[in-house]
């Protein structure tokens, strides 16, 4: 089984009937890179960017995260390399942050991610001087998580705008053309505002832990509840369907980078909504791609219309199962 899976490395992620899917990995740590490449990642498409943030007293610079992320960037040998901005707070929470905000009452809906980077605007402003001199090195696209609304978006893209003016005029080279702007797809609010976001965002990428913790109000890290958590209930569903199709009309790419990605299970219902593109842990790559390559794309759009017509999620369950024993 090792063999076989080794042995898929090489061979392209397409399904029965032809259709190539991007399979990219999920790095948590930049001495994950060399699994992302072993595993035959065809990019970074997502780049958790929380370890420089985490577990220290003083915040990296502009030239520590510039260092860190140029390193990713050629690591990477020209495949895209995703990078978020730091999704601090929340489950993520930093020591340094209690220093400044105290306790908050309820992390996972208090100060987060692009919200704690609005608030403190250097930061942000940091960490994109960073991202915009690495993509000097290699195709290099900015993702901003928990996003909530166009307004948002509109403000780190003003920021950005700034941040490049300023870098320019000291002449330090950066990105030409800026990189694109994507929009982490993992808060219901945003999901259901796919349509005008798709407007703003160059790509979404769904965040389906976040998406499915904010949809059922299930805590993802919380063990007594555990057995709740469902990405498979039809609200979280209907949420991701409705942003691939907001995503499509509007002709930007889509990809989906929360754990189900990673999961062989759920590949099929994926593809069948129209996904094509999956980021993910980078063991789970072969195995998703094992299935890939044994599907009908045509016979899991089929089924995908008929799941999304379940009001149950066990029946969602057991249908998925049924498809991926015969198939
Ligand atoms: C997600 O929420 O699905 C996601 C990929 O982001 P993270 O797990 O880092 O919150
Ligand atoms: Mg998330």
């Amino acid at each position: 089984e090792r063999e076989q899976l080794k042995g898929l490395r090489k061979l392209p992620a397409v399904t029965r009937d032809n259709t190539a899917v991007a399979l990219q990995a999920n790095l948590e740590l930049p001495r994950d890179l060399d699994h992302a490449l072993e595993n035959g990642a065809q990019g970074i498409g997502l780049l958790r960017t929380e370890f420089l943030f985490m577990n220290r007293d003083q915040l990296p610079d502009e030239d520590e995260q510039y260092t860190v992320l140029r390193s990713i960037v050629e690591g990477m040998g020209g495949r895209t390399v995703t990078a978020r901005t730091m999704d601090v707070g929340g489950e993520k929470l930093a020591g340094w942050m209690a220093g400044r905000y105290g306790e908050p009452a309820n992390p996972a809906l208090g100060l987060r991610a692009v919200r704690l980077g609005l608030r403190e605007p250097k930061l942000l402003e940091t960490q994109l001087a960073a991202m915009l001199r690495a993509g000097v090195h290699g195709p290099l696209r900015i993702l901003l998580p928990m996003i909530c609304s166009v307004a948002e978006v509109q403000r780190v893209r003003e920021m950005m705008g700034q941040v490049a003016r300023r870098l320019r005029r000291r002449g330090v080279p950066i990105a030409d053309p800026l990189p694109p702007v994507g929009v982490m797809v993992e808060v219901p609010g945003a999901a259901l505002s796919a349509d005008a976001l798709a407007y703003a965002a160059d790509f979404f990428s769904i965040g389906t832990n976040d998406l499915t913790q904010y949809t059922l109000a299930i805590d993802r890290g919380d063990e007594q509840v555990a057995s709740l958590y469902d990405p498979l209930h039809p609200a979280v569903l209907r949420l991701i369907q409705f942003t691939i199709e907001a995503a499509l009309r509007a002709r930007i790419p889509v990809s989906v980078c929360g754990e189900i990605a990673g999961d062989s299970r759920y590949t099929a219902l994926l593809l069948g909504l129209g996904v094509r593109d999956l980021s993910m842990v980078p063991p789970a790559i072969p195995l998703v791609k094992r299935r890939i390559r044994k599907l009908d794309l045509q016979e899991a759009t089929r089924r995908a219309r008929v799941i999304m017509d379940q009001s149950d999620s066990g029946r969602i369950a057991a249908l998925l199962d049924d498809f991926n024993t015969v198939d």
